[in-house]
């Protein structure tokens, strides 16, 4: 008893309280105990599995339990776990520095350990750059209507998801909202590109009123992740970027989701060829191991803080900044991007689904279908209250994780998974939309 999914989902509903989860609804939905990860799949306390759609939050990119990712974290585990920081450096922070230095073209990289510390982090450099350059009076932010940032009070003021931010409002700064160049917004007949251009007008014409005292503009490159994977058009984010240039506001990319290939490039903004002044990831650069995120800049914004004056530096740390085994494991990530050359896999991958996904695309109840990399998702027309929870259990039902946003299904699944496993996906989806369990 003691081993089953019972006992275990009885002590976590106990003793732990879970993310972003009304605790109450446990009474009646169970807590999935899992034991144990092997690739795309997620094996629990009674042997069941489940395919891992929705790389458990965003998160792992090569599979759960993969050898090669263990191995360069073990061995890193009997050198050096961690030391700290200020006044130290150490081997896998100075060679994932000038790595990823090389991938963005931003040479400075500053380490928090969530996504949202990342979000913080770059909200306060830009700031402190303007007020270290005697232009103080820039300490408003931008960001697109059905933003996420993450929901630390700084990363909270700048997301837009009502659900998140409502209840904790009081405590957040203003800052100012424009509209988000997401195509399923776009007038009848509109192209998604010229919707693009007309949100970015939007931007334009805030910038013309307020750019004096605007610090940055902060977007989610190409797709806006939580606002239900809102596809846009890379001339957004060239437009964007010319703005920037001519109001002098600084343009933050939030990366954290849709870095480290997940749109098909290594980075997003590469499909637009744009540089942004300051680049923030996460999530998949440890591969889903450990918990890491960086803000890389240029160096002229370096620059900016570097003086004798301590108050002139950038004030900020965490405890765990540049962890060495969370920095090991993100040099073994880039390794096998390197060695297994990911991005063409993946393009292969995603074509040789393309016509199972049409098929699904077919379906009477979907609408919207939409790909980018390694991210498919779509809309359910007659969605019901209630769906996403209903299609998250018949789907468990079936060894499928995946985690609807309201009534849009999407998967970001691993890049370990198979072509055989993405078309069994696409199928068990389809035939669950046929199902009266999951109008
Ligand atoms: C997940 C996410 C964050 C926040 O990262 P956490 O590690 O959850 O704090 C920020 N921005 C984007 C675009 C994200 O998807």
């Amino acid at each position: 008893m003691q081993h089953s999914n019972d006992a275990w989902l009885a002590r976590s509903r106990k003793a732990v309280w879970h993310p972003c989860t009304q605790m109450k609804r446990h009474e009646t939905l169970p807590i999935v105990p899992i034991e144990r990860g092997e690739g795309a799949w997620l094996i629990d306390f009674e042997g069941r599995r489940y395919l891992d759609g929705v790389s458990s939050w965003w998160v792992n990119l090569f599979g759960h339990a993969n050898p090669r990712m263990n191995a360069a974290i073990l061995d890193q585990m009997n050198r050096l776990e961690h030391v700290i920081l200020a006044g130290f450096t150490q081997r896998p922070v100075v060679e994932l520095s000038e790595q990823l230095a090389e991938l963005t073209g931003l040479g400075h990289a500053f380490y928090g350990s969530d996504g949202a510390s990342a979000t913080e982090i770059a909200l306060k450099m830009s700031f402190h750059y303007w007020r270290n350059t005697g232009c103080a009076q820039k300490n408003e932010f931008v960001s697109l209507e059905n933003s996420y940032h993450g929901e630390t009070l700084g990363a909270l003021s700048v997301t837009d998801v009502p659900l998140f931010r409502d209840t904790y409002a009081p405590l957040l700064r203003p800052s100012h909202r424009v509209a988000s160049p997401d195509w399923r917004l776009a007038e009848p007949g509109e192209t998604p590109e010229a919707y693009a251009l007309r949100a970015a007008a939007n931007l334009e014409a805030l910038l013309i009123e307020r750019g004096a005292q605007i610090a940055a503009v902060i977007v989610e490159p190409l797709c806006q992740g939580a606002a239900g994977m809102a596809m846009y058009h890379p001339a957004y984010l060239t437009r964007v970027r010319a703005l920037c240039d001519e109001y002098e506001v600084h343009l933050i990319a939030d990366e954290i989701a849709m870095g480290f290939g997940r749109t098909g490039t290594f980075f997003a903004c590469e499909q637009a060829g744009v540089r942004p002044d300051f680049i923030c990831l996460s999530k998949g650069i440890t591969g889903g191991y450990l918990p890491l995120s960086v803000v890389l800049t240029t160096d002229q914004i370096y620059g900016a803080f570097y003086d004798d004056d301590v108050t002139r530096g950038f004030l900020h740390s965490h405890s765990y900044t540049g962890n060495a085994l969370a920095c090991r494991a993100a040099l073994e990530v880039l390794a096998i991007f390197r060695d297994d050359d990911v991005l063409s896999a993946n393009r292969h991958k995603a074509a040789e689904v393309a016509s199972d996904f049409a098929r699904l695309a077919a379906h009477p109840r979907v609408k919207n279908a939409r790909h980018m990399g390694m991210i498919w998702a779509f809309e359910v027309v007659d969605a019901q209250a209630g769906f996403s929870g209903r299609f998250f259990s018949a789907a468990l039902e079936q060894g499928l994780l995946v985690r609807p946003v309201n009534n849009t299904v999407y998967l970001m699944p691993p890049y370990v998974v198979t072509v055989a496993e993405l078309r069994a996906v696409f199928d068990t989806i389809s035939t669950l939309l046929d199902t009266d369990a999951c109008r």
